[in-house]
């Protein structure tokens, strides 16, 4: 199992926001979080990638529950956030080296890799831009780039798609497909399922900090026949 959330509560400074969520990706799925705007998916990740510490309930990546005294859990996800969070004095070219060195990655191999990343989001020529040059959507394919060249075993990515224009909307979208081919998992939350229903394998539907459903697009069309042909209307 890739990930297992299991009866997790947790939130902000002791207030709740999730309330006994249980969940899992299994090895090479790719499950979509979904729901609407302050469901708590953004909790439900931050909990997940360590920024915060579940009240109570575990959390397991990779058969190992993480702890705050482990941080080697932390190279089994490439995490993509929803905000880009680059480092203001380091150009891009700082922040690829940055993260070979976090992950321990050949580096030989990870700059074929991030030659290739580059090139697809035009950001081949940019190497020695600091983020202050960059737009939002540029720092989200910085984030991209950096997150894809880790070939981590789990992907955690937090609406990913918000900020990109078409084109690197759809070229993100086969990098997702070309990871999970290579034996990634991934766990994507969004809330533009028109695109998300085409490729994720189930979705997690999460309401008030709590798991209302979760199913594969077929299964929850049957819960919920009235969404007709999209999830955005459940
Ligand atoms: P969106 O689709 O808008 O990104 P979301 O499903 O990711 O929403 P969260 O960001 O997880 O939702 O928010 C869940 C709840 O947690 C909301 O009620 C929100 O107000 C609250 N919340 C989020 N961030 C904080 C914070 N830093 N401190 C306190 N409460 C927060």
């Amino acid at each position: 199992m890739a990930l297992n959330v299991s009866h997790v509560v947790g939130g902000y400074s002791q207030i709740p926001v999730l309330k006994d969520i249980s969940f899992d990706v299994k090895d090479g799925e790719l499950v979509g979080l979904i729901g609407l705007n302050g469901a708590g998916k953004s909790t439900t990740i931050n909990h997940i990638i360590g920024i915060l510490k579940p009240f109570s309930g575990t959390i397991m990546i990779n058969g190992k529950t993480i702890e705050n005294d482990n941080r080697d859990y932390k190279k089994q996800i490439a995490y993509i956030p929803e905000i880009p969070v680059l480092y203001p004095e380091l150009t891009l070219k700082e922040h690829l080296e940055m993260t070979m060195m976090a992950y321990h990655l050949n580096h030989t191999q990870a700059w074929k890799e991030a030659k290739r990343l580059l090139r697809i989001f035009r950001l081949d020529n940019k190497l020695n831009w600091f983020p202050a040059n960059f737009s939002k959507g540029m720092k989200q394919k910085v984030m991209i780039v950096c997150a894809f060249i880790t070939n981590a075993k789990l992907f955690i990515i937090d609406e990913p798609f918000l900020g990109l224009d078409p084109l690197a909307v759809s070229d993100l979208i086969d990098l997702i497909k070309q990871q999970k081919q290579k034996g990634s998992s991934i766990l994507m939350s969004t809330h533009v399922l028109d695109t998300a229903e085409r490729f994720c394998d189930r979705f997690v539907l999460i309401h008030g900090g709590k798991i209302r459903t979760e199913g594969t697009l077929e299964q929850l069309r049957k819960k919920f026949p009235h969404a007709g042909s999209s999830l955005n209307d459940i």
